[in-house]
């Protein structure tokens, strides 16, 4: 990830990004078109967590299986932090 330049903030996030799940925040490096690969993998209920945890960690996007369910669920930070702001 060194790109020879001199910066050392180079990986600040804006608040909103360490709000999220791991998964949430790692999405957003994502592009769109995977965005939307990998929202459409976590709306298809033909995938079960776990193999899609095996999935994707097979090409390189690694999250906790668990977490891949609470999100999933919208029980990670993610929704946590859109919960709170609705009410
Ligand atoms: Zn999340």
């Amino acid at each position: 990830m060194h790109r020879g330049r001199d910066t050392m903030l180079e990986g600040l996030k804006a608040p909103v990004a360490s709000k999220l799940c791991a998964l949430g925040a790692r999405r957003l490096n994502l592009s769109d078109s995977d965005k939307e690969l990998l929202d459409n993998a976590l709306a298809d209920t033909t995938w079960a967590s776990h193999s899609l945890y095996f999935a994707l960690k097979e090409l390189g996007f690694h999250v906790s299986k668990d977490l891949i369910g609470f999100h999933r669920n919208e029980v990670c930070k993610c929704y946590k932090i859109s919960t709170q702001l609705k009410s």
